[in-house]
């Protein structure tokens, strides 16, 4: 499989874009509170990067439903991923999964992170505890001659061991100058991946992110042809890095830096 390894001074241009991508994504948290439109979120994130001299990535992306029309995508609860921002407000309850991209310098950067608003069910706020401890798992994992089979294997057994189940229709992906490149980076272990498994080696950036359901891991996509939502209603959350495999580990890149 064709895949580009980073050098060191690309790497740290990914992380100049990854700092941006989780300025954002922290002031969108602190924003996500009751009555805020998922509108004034996206329009906050575009500001923001701008400030910091980047571009959203997400904008203008081709599909289905027409060239993505937002800058974040915001999934609210039965939502999984690619929900476009709207009027409407964010509510006491809601799991809120926010994705972000932004490019730098001609390098790109991706990120997602689901905020709880208020009380939520304890059984939904393990599935997000549960889908954050996935992703932070495969940071620990991650490292150069690691078999990433190995690493989806943890974040799988994590995940349903706890009753939860975790979304195979899309995946993570390889990042650089692209925001989608080789490889496909699954989170769940398929005959597919142990036939071709994917070495982990120092200089491959990827984004890892774990996309996981309470109930049944079917999706389907609304009529707006983007957003992606359980077919059986129950919630469902997101976390994501953009990450690097170096020498002995791992470099997230979406971070503040
Ligand atoms: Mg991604």
């Amino acid at each position: 499989m064709a895949r580009q390894l980073k050098s060191p001074r690309e790497i740290d241009a990914i992380a100049r874009a990854g700092s941006v991508v989780a300025k954002v994504l922290h002031r969108l948290g602190e924003m996500c509170q009751p009555g805020v439109r998922t509108l004034e979120l996206d329009a906050q994130a575009d500001r923001l990067c701008r400030e910091l001299g980047g571009e959203s990535l997400f904008r203008g992306v081709p599909g289905r439903g027409g060239p993505f029309p937002g800058n974040i995508c915001c999934s609210i609860n039965e939502q999984v991923v690619h929900g476009i921002p709207s009027e409407r407000r964010v509510q006491e309850g809601d799991i809120v999964s926010v994705d972000y991209g932004c490019r730098l310098d001609g390098w790109c950067a991706d990120a997602a992170a689901t905020f709880i608003v208020g009380e939520i069910p304890p059984r939904v706020r393990q599935m997000v505890q549960a889908t954050r401890e996935a992703l932070e798992m495969a940071l620990g994992r991650c490292r150069p001659g690691v078999l990433w089979s190995t690493v989806a294997r943890a974040m799988q057994q994590h995940v349903e061991g706890q009753g939860f189940s975790l979304v195979r229709e899309l995946v993570g992906h390889g990042i650089g100058k692209a925001m989608h490149e080789d490889p496909k980076v699954p989170n769940f272990v398929s005959r597919e991946l142990l036939v071709r498994d994917i070495l982990l080696e120092s200089g491959l950036v990827i984004a890892v992110e774990p996309m996981v359901c309470l109930g049944g891991y079917d999706i389907k996509v609304l009529s707006d042809g983007w957003t992606v939502a359980t077919r059986d209603g129950e919630p469902s959350a997101h976390f994501e890095h953009t990450l690097a495999i170096v020498p002995g580990g791992v470099r997230v890149l979406t971070t503040e830096g």
